[in-house]
């Protein structure tokens, strides 16, 4: 069974991330969204809101996909839920980099964990979280950009500030 995880922060989740979680369900037997806790990130959303955010997001989008949260490293969580396979998304040649060495850092924590890419559609290949929020935050559309509840908490959040 060819299990994979997909880890990031998701902070909040957007239509690029979801892209991405349509495409590996067609590939992968299994996949788990895995959202990392970091506590030398502040995000705008808690860990428990991201979760959520997620879960309702892909309600209708496959059976075999889990949505979890993680702390500590990548390749011993995806070792601890028996996956083979570690999910990134590819956008710009600016991923590139960082995403390179990522992959070969992994590789050298564990040998046996394969990391692969996936580029999503051309529609939604620009966006990001951090975009996403900063337009919200400048009273911006982000209507076709995350799902409409991530939208509705994003116009909640961003009121409290
Ligand atoms: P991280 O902090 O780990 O980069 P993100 O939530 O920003 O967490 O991203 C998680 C993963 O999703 C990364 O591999 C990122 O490149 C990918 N991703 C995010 N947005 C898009 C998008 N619009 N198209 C393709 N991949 C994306």
């Amino acid at each position: 069974m060819k299990h994979a995880i997909y880890p990031g922060s998701f902070d909040p989740i957007t239509n690029g991330h979801l892209d991405i979680i349509e495409r590996a369900v067609k590939i992968f037997d299994h996949v788990t969204v895995a959202v990392l806790s970091n506590p030398q990130k502040t995000p705008l959303f808690s860990i428990s809101e991201r979760v959520e955010m997620i879960q309702k997001a892909v309600l209708k989008t496959s059976s075999d996909l889990t949505v979890d949260q993680f702390q500590g490293l990548l390749v011993d969580y995806a070792e601890k839920i028996n996956a083979q396979v570690i999910l990134r998304g590819l956008r710009a040649v600016s991923d590139f980099e960082f995403e390179f060495q990522l992959s070969l850092m992994n590789r050298r924590l564990n040998p046996n964990i394969q990391t692969v890419y996936l580029m999503s559609g051309s529609d939604v290949t620009y966006l990001s979280s951090g975009l996403v929020k900063e337009i919200a935050r400048l009273g911006g559309d982000v209507t076709d950009f995350v799902p409409r509840h991530v939208k509705a908490k994003l116009q909640e959040r961003l009121v409290d500030v």
